[in-house]
Formats: C-alpha cells, structure tokens, sequence
C-alpha cells in the first residue's frame, strides 16, 4: 500500500481511479487488472467536502467507507495509491490527479462514469492537460446503462417514472408472473397511504446500526479537527461502511420492516426518524451494497409469504424505478440541469435549515433530525422540507446545495433530480407532472407534528396561522396563469376560485410578511 505522497511506484500501465461512491470490489475496472502493472488510485480530497458544506456524518461516512475498501484492495494484492487526507496538501481530486499523472506517466487512466457530471469533466480536463487518454467505463451498479435509458427516452413526449418502471420490471423480469405484474397490478400506492392514527406507530423495530469502529473513529476525530465548521454533528453516528454491514443491513430490514415499509411509506411521526424506511440509500449509493441484491431480498420474501405484495412492489419500485430513472435524467440532462428555475423563484434559504431551530414544529423535527443525523426520510425530504422551500419560493439552486450537504446518502445524480424536479418542479415537469404543493392539512393528516405546534394547519391569517396554509394559497395565486388551465394542475388551481378576493389578499399580505422576515432572520 503506498500512502506516501512523494513516492513513485514502478511504471504505471493504467491508473485505476476510484471515486468515494464507488467501492465495489465487482467493479469492471478491476476487470483484468494486472497487479504488477496496474496502480489503483484513491484520493481524500478536502475539496470535495467542501465545495459545498458537507453534514459530518457524510464526510466521515465516504472516508471510513474508503479507508475500509483500501484494505480490501491491498489484501486482494493490488497496488494501492490512497492519498489520505492529512497526508497531502492538494485542494481537490483534480489537483492531485494532475501531480501523479505528471510523475507516473500511466499509458492509460481508466473511470467507471462518475456520480457528478462536474467531477466527471474535471478529471476529463485533467487528463487532457496531462496528454494521457482516460477510458470511462459503464458503471454495471445499475441495473439501466445510460445508452439504454437514452434509447427508451429517445422519441417519447414525457419521460414518466411509470412507464420506465414498467420496461425496467418486464426487462429484467422482476415481480412478474407469466408476462403479468404479480399481485395483478404495476401499482400498489393505494394501498400504501395509511397514517398512524391518533395511537401512533407503537413500538418499532429499531433498525440495525454499526458502532463505529477503529477506523471510523478515527476518521471521526480527522473530520472533527480539519471540518470543525462543517454542519451536523457525529453523535448518532451508525452507518454501515463495508459490504458486510451493509448486507445486515439490507437482512435487517427484509427481516423487520418491509412487511410494514408500504403502508407507512408516506406517514410521519415526530421523534422517529427511521420508521419502517430501509436506510440503505447511502450503502446502495457507495456501492457497498448492489440494488439486485437488494431488490432479490425483497421479491424471496414475497415469494416465501413473508411480506405483502403492496409492501415488496413499493420497495422495488423505489429502487428499480425511481433510482435508475433518477439517473437516467439527470445524465440527460447535464450540464444545464442544475440551472433550471422553471418558477422563477428567488427567497433565500431560509436560516433554520442549517440548525432546526424554529417553532415550526415538523420543520424543527424534520431538519433537527438531518442536524443530527444526516437522514430524512422520502415524506419528510419531500413534504416537510422540500415543500416548505417550494412554497416559500427559495431558488432551487440554495435549496439543491442543502439537499447536496446535508443527507449522508447525498450524491449529485440521484440529489439533483429529486431536488430540482420531483420537488421544487424546477425543470418545469420533466420528472413531476405536477408541482407537490399541498397546505398544512396535508402534514396534518399524515403526522403528529401539529398537535404540538403553536400554528394551527386551517389557519391562513393571523398570528398562529400555519405557514405552510399561507404559502400555499399564495403559492397557488403566484402561479395561477401557468397551472390553472392545465388539465393535469386545474383542480388544485380551481380551490383558488372559492376564496373570496379580500381573504385571498389578507393572506397574501401576510405571505409577503412571512418571506421578509425568514429573508431577514
Ligand atoms: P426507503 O424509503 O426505505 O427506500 C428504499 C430505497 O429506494 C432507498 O434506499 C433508495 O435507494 C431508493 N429510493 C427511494 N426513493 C427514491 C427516489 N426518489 N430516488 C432515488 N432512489 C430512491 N436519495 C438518495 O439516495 N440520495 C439523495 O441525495 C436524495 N435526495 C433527495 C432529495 C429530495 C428533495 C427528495 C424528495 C428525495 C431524495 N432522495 C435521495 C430519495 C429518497 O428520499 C431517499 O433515497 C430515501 O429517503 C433514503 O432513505 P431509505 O434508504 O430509508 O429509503
Ligand atoms: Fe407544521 Fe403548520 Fe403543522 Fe405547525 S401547524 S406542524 S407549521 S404544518
């Protein structure tokens, strides 16, 4: 293993770089590597956990992650380059690849496509200054290369998660029972709305967490001491960082949560961040854990009787549809992508996303619990956070750096498109029909935030007025040209009509109030 900055190994046929999100021993880099000849290269590039803040616990999950795939690959007996962090002085990957290039003079650089599109045109140009050719291999992690999304895109007028997710399925014949989609339909979302009443959701099953390790901790202390700035905290900290925690993981939830995962997918209850969730996203997104296996879990246990059809379709349309279409837009459409604005919407970012402190009470809980933990989960990211920042107007771009910074998960193509599209309709439809706009009814309904809050969900004006109420009818005055005479949007827009012009103007006033003073705090 060779940590030594300053070291020169014997010549290089191909340097073999591997990117944090990527630490799968399977990879087809390491097809037919050549241990005497072939140098793999890891780089802890400070930049990266920088160029936009980065939660600690995101920054201590991809170096421990890391430093743990280094060990495998030495005793593989491959020939390591890892360039820790406190052990070399370049800003960013960029920087560092161009100094070996120039010592090492490989034949040849050689990438599996890289997770963002500006890290990916980084280490492009750096090879290009260098005069060294750089082959981008097909990352086989997922399950839809992109020249194949690219041909299921290619002529069709909207490219809908449904209809990708129905080829995906027939394709790689998952939950299909002679040609049918088992359980008789594609779709069980029906099925998957309840809400845990009045009760609450009793006791649940706590997920399975790892204690950090020697190395964890002290990647810990390293981001302590150089990232003392950085958001979040590291107290809750118990992420799998190998394969092997990862798939105890992934056991874990099969064993204890799926059979519940679909009819509370979308409920919310204050103080449990986990709830029947799978917390595999960041295992799946460093590619410590591959989605098939993930996904073939699953389908076994519907198969054995062991989870419902509405729960195992829910879990495997996460994965095998919304993940690889994810992906699939967003390398459609980068570069440009990260710019769009469909709603022309400019507030800042309102201060409380970086602390939780404010007396919303299921924005306190939901960012609190980012705060502390680097996780949201899908109905909190998309109807908390997301919403509040939708309706608010923030400028997609502040709310994308948040999204980026703060989920330990957080990868730019599966982040962008979640963000910009499914959540701020920033690229006007592309991903969502329809922009997710809903008032404090909706938090209402499917959580216990508002019980404890001092703002009351069916108040649009006044001094305990919900601000969620309030931003919604303004959102949907502000917007009332572009949606109203959609077929898609128009029955949201036609709630407008019912308000008296005064009342609709009381409440926009205090709307106008309400984004001055979050602009101001
Ligand atoms: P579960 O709810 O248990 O779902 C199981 C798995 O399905 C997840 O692990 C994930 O791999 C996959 N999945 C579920 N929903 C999606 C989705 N919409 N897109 C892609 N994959 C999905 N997911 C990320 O992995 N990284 C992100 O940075 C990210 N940012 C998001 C930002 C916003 C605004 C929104 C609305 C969603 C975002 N998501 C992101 C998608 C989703 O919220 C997370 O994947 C999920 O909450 C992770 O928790 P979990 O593993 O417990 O997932
Ligand atoms: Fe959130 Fe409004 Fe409910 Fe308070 S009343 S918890 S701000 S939705």
């Amino acid at each position: 293993m060779t940590t030594d900055p300053t070291h020169t190994p014997a010549p290089v046929r191909r340097l073999l770089l591997v990117l944090g999100d990527q630490l799968n021993r399977d990879s087809r880099l390491f097809d037919d590597t050549e241990p005497d000849r072939d140098l793999v290269w890891l780089c802890e590039a400070p930049a990266e956990a920088t160029h936009v803040p980065s939660h600690k616990a995101r920054t201590v999950l991809f170096l421990s992650a890391m430093r743990h795939f280094r060990e495998r690959l030495t005793k593989a007996g491959l020939r390591v380059r890892y360039l820790a962090l406190d052990a070399h002085e370049h800003p960013g990957i960029d920087a560092a690849l161009a100094a070996d290039l120039d010592r090492l003079q490989p034949d040849e650089v050689c990438l599996v496509q890289p997770g963002e599109h500006r890290l990916h045109a980084a280490i492009a140009a750096v090879c290009a200054r260098a005069g060294v050719p750089l082959r981008v291999l097909e990352d086989g992690h997922f399950l839809c290369p992109l020249p194949d999304f690219a041909s299921w895109a290619e002529g069709r007028k909207e490219l809908r998660l449904e209809h990708f997710y129905r080829w995906m399925r027939k394709r790689h014949d998952v939950l299909m029972d002679d040609g049918a989609p088992a359980g008789g339909a594609w779709n069980f979302d029906k099925d998957n709305r309840k809400t845990f009443g009045k009760q609450g959701p009793g006791l649940l099953p706590a997920p399975l967490g790892f204690a950090p390790d020697a190395v964890t901790q002290e990647v810990m202390q390293l981001v302590e001491e150089r990232f003392a700035d950085a958001p979040g905290g590291l107290d809750h900290f118990d992420w799998p960082v190998t394969p092997a925690q990862a798939q105890a993981a992934l056991t874990d939830f099969i064993d204890h949560r799926l059979a519940a995962f679909g009819p509370y997918q979308d409920a919310i209850w204050t103080g449990e961040p986990y709830l029947y969730h799978a917390r595999l996203s960041a295992a799946l997104n460093l590619k410590l854990l591959d989605p098939r296996d993930a996904i073939d879990a699953a389908v076994a246990a519907y198969r054995a009787g062991r989870a419902p059809i509405a729960s195992v379709e829910g879990f495997v349309r996460q994965i095998l549809g919304w993940r690889e279409y994810v992906r699939g837009i967003y390398w459609q459409r980068m570069p440009g992508y990260l710019e769009r604005n469909a709603l022309d919407a400019h507030q800042p970012l309102p201060a409380f996303y970086w602390s939780g402190d404010t007396d919303y009470a299921c924005l306190a809980d939901a960012v609190g619990q980012v705060v502390a933990r680097g996780y949201g989960h899908h109905i909190q990211r998309l109807m908390v956070t997301g919403l509040f920042a939708l309706l608010l107007g923030v400028e997609p771009k502040q709310v994308h750096a948040w999204y980026l910074a703060m989920f330990v998960d957080a990868v730019e193509w599966v982040e962008a498109p979640n963000t910009l599209g499914m959540s701020q309709f920033a690229d006007d439809g592309l991903l969502a029909s329809k922009p997710y706009a809903a008032s404090g009814a909706y938090i209402q309904r499917m959580s216990n935030c508002c019980a404890d809050c001092r703002y009351d969900p069916k108040q649009a004006v006044g001094e305990t007025a919900c601000p969620f109420t309030t931003l919604f009818w303004d959102f949907l005055a502000r917007h009332r040209e572009r949606f109203s005479g959609h077929p898609r949007t128009a029955l949201m827009w036609r709630n407008l009509e019912r308000l008296e012009p005064a009342r609709l103007q009381a409440i926009r006033t205090q709307a106008a109030a309400l984004r001055d003073a979050l602009a101001a705090a």
